[in-house]
């Protein structure tokens, strides 16, 4: 009996392993406008979040354009709040 080479997918697969490897994806936390409209670019594009300034009571974001830059909007995140979670 010759045994050069091991034979592939033996024992030990790793991709037998299609356990809880992502319980839930949906734990994005921060994630909110994915595409303002850019008046300079002319259509919808893509934001960054810029954090511009800390409130007591939450933090100020800025929407900046990824392509030019401008300015598109902004939000305020409240943060305590989001500690708390309430269920009815
Ligand atoms: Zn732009």
């Amino acid at each position: 009996m010759e045994r050069g080479s091991r034979p592939p997918a033996g024992v030990g697969n790793p991709l037998n392993r299609s356990g809880p490897l992502d319980p839930s994806k949906e734990q994005y936390g921060e994630f909110t406008a994915a595409e303002l409209f850019c008046p300079r670019c002319g259509t919808a594009v893509p934001v960054r979040e810029k954090l511009l300034l800390i409130l007591p009571d939450g933090e100020l974001y800025e929407y900046l354009c990824v392509h030019c830059g401008a300015s598109l909007g902004d939000k305020t995140t409240k943060g305590k709040e989001n500690i708390r979670i309430v269920i009815s």
